[in-house]
Parts: C-alpha cells; sequence; structure tokens
C-alpha cells in the first residue's frame, strides 16, 4: 500500500471512529469465550465504549452511556440463548458484540475418605464452623488432637460438650488416614471402640504482667479446642475451653494487672472450663497463644491516648495489589491502584499528625491475607486499617442505594467501625449502608481493634469518576483520619467517665 493511501487512511481513522466496546464484567476467562456466572435471573453487565458519544444497546434494550464512556446496566438472561448481544452505533458505523456466558462447571463431588469412625485426628489450625459450610465458630490452633464422630462433604463434625458440636473441612486435618494417633480400632470384625481421649484437668493459673500485655496462663497439659469472645457492657472476654475439667482452686495475680480487674470462672456442663476476664475499661485487643502446653490469653494494655492520633501506631492495609486486581471499574481502574493511592496519601496524613503508620504494602505487589495481618501485629499496631472499593456479586441490581460500609467482626471494633462510617458518610456524602458485622479475614485479627472500608462501588460509574478524581484519594483519607479522631475522642471521655 503506497504512503499516500496508508496516511489517507489514518486521518480517516481519525474522524470516522469506528465504535469499540470493552466489556470489563462478566468478562471470558482466558483461552474461552465464554464467561461464567451465577444461575441468576437478571445481572448487571459493565465497561465502556468508544467514541463516547456512541450509542449503546444490549439485548436491544437501550443503556445510558456517561460522558466519559462508561455504562452499567442491568438485563434479564435468557438462559436458553446464553449471551448477552452488544451494538455500538456511531455516525451510522456500528460494531456488534456476542458474550456468550453459563453457569460456573459445578464443583466435583467430595468422596469420603476411607477412614473408620469415629477416631482422633490433628488439626493444622483453620476454622470450625456451626455445620458444613455454616458460620465461623471457633478457630482450632495448629496441633490440636481432636475426637471426630461423623464425615459430611469433606467436613469432620467434631463434638465440643453434650449434644453441641462443630464442623471442621478435611484441608484442616493431617493425615487423616494414617494417623498414628489412629487407636481403638481392632480387626474388622469386632466392633471399634472410641479413643476415650482423657479430659485434662486444670488447677491453678497466674497471671503475669508486661509492658504492653497482662498474661493469664492456664497450665491445661494439652492443646484443647477452645472460642474466645468479648463483651463490651461490662467489658470482659469470655473463654470456653472445650474437654477440659476444672479444679480451678487456686489463682496468682501480680501486683499490676491493670486492664484486667479479675478472672473468675465456671463449669456449667461437664468438660467445659469457662474463664470470664473482667476488664477495667474497653477491650483493646488480645492474643491467643499455647507456651507447649499452656493456654495464655494476653490482653493488651490500652495505649496511652494524647492529641488526636499522636503516637499511635496505625497500620493501613490497601487490599489486593500484583495479579489481585481486586474489583475493576467500567473503564478499567483497578480496585487495588485506588486502594494503594489513598493508602499512601492517608500515612503522609497521619504522620504529619505524629502517628507511626505501617503499611501491609506500599507499592503494586500481592500480599496473602495473613501476611498483611502478621505486619501489623508484628508492627504492634494499635488500629488496622483495610481498604477497599466494593463491588456486587452476581443478580443484584446495582440500581440501588449503594454507597460506603464499615465491616467488623470483633466487638472491640465496633465503636471504631461506626466513628469512621460517620465522618466517611459526611465527607464522601455516599449513601449510608451503615456498618457490617462480617467474618472477612482482615477484620478477624484480635490483637488490636481492626476495620475494613469499602468507600465506594468502583463497579459504578459515577463511583468510578468519582475515585478517579484527583481530589478523591486526600477526601477519603482526609474522612479516616477524622473518623480516627472522633473514636480517639470518644474513647478518652468514655475513660475519664469511669
Ligand atoms: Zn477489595
Amino acid at each position: 500500500m503506497s504512503y499516500t493511501l496508508l496516511t489517507l487512511l489514518h486521518v480517516l481513522n481519525i474522524f470516522v471512529l469506528t465504535p469499540s466496546i470493552d466489556v470489563i464484567y462478566p468478562r471470558p476467562l482466558e483461552d474461552s469465550d465464554t464467561s461464567y456466572i451465577a444461575r441468576v435471573d437478571s445481572n448487571f453487565i459493565f465497561g465502556s465504549i468508544h467514541p463516547t458519544e456512541a450509542m449503546l444497546s444490549i439485548n436491544g434494550i437501550e443503556v445510558k452511556v456517561e460522558e466519559n464512556g462508561a455504562f452499567i446496566t442491568f438485563v434479564p438472561l435468557d438462559w436458553n440463548n446464553k449471551r448477552y448481544e452488544l451494538t455500538a452505533i456511531h455516525d451510522g458505523d456500528s460494531a456488534r458484540y456476542n458474550l456468550l456466558f453459563d453457569v460456573y462447571p459445578p464443583a466435583k463431588p467430595i468422596t469420603q475418605p476411607d477412614l473408620t469412625l469415629p477416631r482422633l485426628i490433628e488439626l493444622k489450625g483453620g476454622v470450625a464452623r456451626t455445620h458444613p459450610k455454616g458460620a465461623y465458630y471457633l478457630f482450632p490452633d495448629s496441633g490440636t488432637v481432636v475426637f471426630t464422630d461423623a464425615w459430611q462433604n469433606g467436613y469432620y463434625r467434631l463434638p465440643l460438650t453434650g449434644n453441641h458440636s462443630v464442623w471442621i473441612q478435611g484441608k484442616y486435618v493431617i493425615d487423616n488416614d494414617t494417623s498414628a494417633i489412629q487407636t481403638g480400632i481392632s480387626g474388622d470384625s469386632e466392633p471399634a471402640i472410641i479413643p476415650e481421649i482423657q479430659a485434662p484437668v486444670v488447677w491453678k493459673g497466674r497471671i503475669v504482667q508486661s509492658d504492653r500485655w497482662v498474661d493469664i496462663i492456664i497450665p491445661v497439659g494439652r492443646k484443647v479446642l477452645y472460642r474466645i469472645s468479648e463483651e463490651t457492657d461490662p467489658p470482659r472476654i469470655v473463654v470456653e475451653l472445650f474437654n477440659v475439667i476444672s479444679h480451678l482452686d487456686h489463682f496468682a495475680y501480680s501486683p499490676d494487672t491493670e486492664p484486667v480487674k479479675e478472672v473468675v470462672w465456671d463449669q456449667p456442663e461437664d468438660r467445659l472450663l469457662k474463664l470470664y476476664i473482667s476488664l477495667s475499661q474497653p477491650c483493646w485487643g488480645y492474643k491467643v497463644n499455647w507456651n507447649e502446653t499452656d493456654f495464655i490469653v494476653s490482653v493488651r494494655r490500652p495505649p496511652v491516648l494524647r492529641k488526636g492520633v499522636k503516637g499511635l501506631n496505625i497500620t493501613i492495609d490497601p487490599g489486593h495489589g500484583g495479579n489481585d486486581h481486586g474489583a475493576i471499574g467500567p473503564t478499567g481502574l483497578t480496585e487495588k491502584d485506588a486502594n494503594l493511592k489513598t493508602a499512601l496519601v492517608l500515612k503522609r496524613l497521619l504522620e504529619k499528625k505524629n502517628a507511626v503508620v505501617t503499611l501491609t504494602r506500599s507499592d503494586d505487589t500481592y500480599r496473602g491475607l495473613m501476611n498483611r495481618i502478621n505486619v501489623a501485629e508484628d508492627a504492634e499496631a494499635d488500629i488496622l486499617i483495610s481498604l477497599h472499593h466494593n463491588a456486587l456479586p452476581d443478580g443484584v441490581n446495582p440500581f440501588t442505594e449503594l454507597g460506603t460500609g464499615t465491616y467488623y467482626y470483633r466487638p472491640q471494633s465496633r465503636d471504631l467501625a461506626n466513628a469512621l462510617q460517620k465522618e466517611l458518610i459526611k465527607r464522601l456524602q455516599l449513601p449510608d449502608e451503615g456498618v457490617y458485622y462480617n467474618n472477612l479475614a482482615l477484620v478477624r485479627p484480635t490483637a488490636m481493634p481492626t476495620v475494613l472500608i469499602e468507600a465506594a462501588y468502583i463497579m459504578l460509574p459515577e463511583h468510578e469518576a468519582l475515585i478517579k478524581s484527583e481530589e478523591y484519594p486526600e477526601k477519603l483519607a482526609e474522612a479516616i483520619y477524622k473518623g480516627l479522631c472522633r473514636h480517639l475522642k470518644e474513647t478518652k471521655k468514655h475513660r475519664k467517665r469511669d
């Protein structure tokens, strides 16, 4: 082709733009032309088109396109046809794109492992639930040997007390068919003898102080399942040790155990030892450790509160990173970038106000969830804040009141979540979704109050445009800073009252 013709084509190309359509979600997997979604009646589809003034229709219905070309719509799905048909028209020129969808391939059925129940098994941490796939109930420590009496869909049942049991996924069980601790099964024709676990007897406890922590030490004898929770009014930590017998006649207190006022025990059921750790002020973190066979609850001494965030040790966690993009906006803005940008601005702001700040990542690298929690714990953070931008699961109508939400899991974090949410609403002026109790990994740590902020919905064209705006990171950082100040002021007032 001659140079003149090429140039002419280039010039034409500038003035006669062929429309293009970029769908962000649903998006086909690599090496496939089909995207997998949940089996829902209607679903959202979003992305952007160029030129931005082109007309877009999806399955024959015209879709509103924003100034920057972004669009989102919620359309009924035809499961006989399984496709979105997109057409963009501009100046008589058109682009068509058929996006195929299907339901996620069904998970492979889990076959029951070849083992005899009941038996003893060893756990490698994990989470025990109220029933298979049920709510998180307790978090066993690695190396705990427990008794199991049933298996269902990949989960083992672990009896606690009476007719109360929890369930744990097979992946948290070590060597579940060759374990050396399998005992008491004698030959095929013989009935199985249940391996009786000797319930440890607890005779005494002691409370030991250190600079930052007050340790309640209970020599149990071996690791057992336990559940720990906080109560806010009056403030106390409640510990349940399962399959333990109390003979607790002796408890030694160090001279200064502040904020631990007293530890009292109860045995409300056979083999259930309950400890009530009452506190002189709201709980500000605790940790559980096993030192050989001693069970140790370390209660955090609350930090001294000065002006604002001065002297406080704060860890900020910009969610996602590296290959994990998080949610993606219609014009391609990634959540990982939006989170990091605000985190860097927030770090500078908090440091200017004399806080000590640690980031779980300061560039575009991937960090696992446990790794992020370890960063906060190693830094001995007083507060951990995880920053995110939201998206919806399949089937939820995006044309409802979507805005800002703050998440917590431990009661000790609830006041902080409330204070942050109030300032976020005031300053971002997005709809108020309120505060959520949710078992997300980044709000499960116990060592410090921890919250997760979903500041806005990156998948919505208007929110994405807001997040992209120059002033947004400053605005969000300021809101978080003000929320922290509000919480610390309220806490200080509360301390004075007591
Ligand atoms: Zn996220």
